[in-house]
């Protein structure tokens, strides 16, 4: 289950620009500063593999990465920036549900959610939004390492409180894995979900 071999293929503007090859991809998706990019790069065990522009407000694009030659990870751009206009904010959700609702290929989404801060409402109306419209989805809890963090900021709490709320709006509760880049915390659970969820 390992990444051997990963190389940037392209940037699309649209589901329809994507690649057309066919092959199973694992889509990326989270609230810009989740620890997206620093998941992607403790997966690949590389510096500088997600080339996304994090700078609010520019071109948001869908970037697929080829791992191994035989399987796409697909870096979503982030939503929920505080900065940005309502008509970029409009622009991501038009353009990355067509995604959601048009890639054949897509295998699954791993939803990426900071551990570090309470539910967010912004991530259960995206959850509930995959979860509604039948995207597979995969929970990433994101930031781990701070288990010893004050009342009230600790990871386990905000876990315990989100999947409380996920329960009461899904039939079934979607897998979820705890990781964290800093520790390396679930990076080959994450790695051997993705194979299986690639052989179904
Ligand atoms: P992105 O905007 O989703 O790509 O987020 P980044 O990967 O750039 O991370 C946003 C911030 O969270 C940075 O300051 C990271 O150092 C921090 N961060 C990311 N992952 C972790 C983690 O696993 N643990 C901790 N403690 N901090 C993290």
């Amino acid at each position: 289950s390992q990444i051997k071999q990963v190389e940037f293929v392209k940037s699309s503007a649209r589901a329809r620009d994507c690649p057309k090859d066919d092959l199973p991809e694992i889509a990326i998706l989270g609230r810009s500063n989740v620890g997206k990019s620093s998941l992607i790069n403790c997966l690949v065990r590389k510096k500088e593999v997600a080339l996304t522009s994090k700078k609010p407000g520019k071109t948001q694009l869908i970037n697929h990465f080829l791992v191994n030659k035989s399987w796409y990870i697909v870096d979503l751009p982030g939503y929920g920036f505080a900065k940005v206009s309502d008509a970029v904010k409009t622009d991501w959700s038009a353009f990355t549900k067509g995604y959601f609702l048009n890639r054949d290929t897509l295998v699954c989404v791993l939803l990426l959610i900071d551990a570090s801060v309470p539910p967010q409402k912004i991530d259960l109306d995206c959850a509930n939004w995959l979860g509604r419209n039948n995207v597979p989805l995969t929970f990433v809890f994101t930031k781990c390492d701070k288990m010893k963090a004050a009342k009230g900021k600790r990871p386990d709490e905000n876990i315990k409180a989100f999947q409380q709320i996920i329960r009461e709006n899904f039939k079934q509760h979607p897998p979820w894995i705890l990781t964290s880049s800093v520790s390396g915390l679930g990076r080959d659970e994450l790695l051997l979900h993705m194979s299986q969820l690639r052989n179904y």
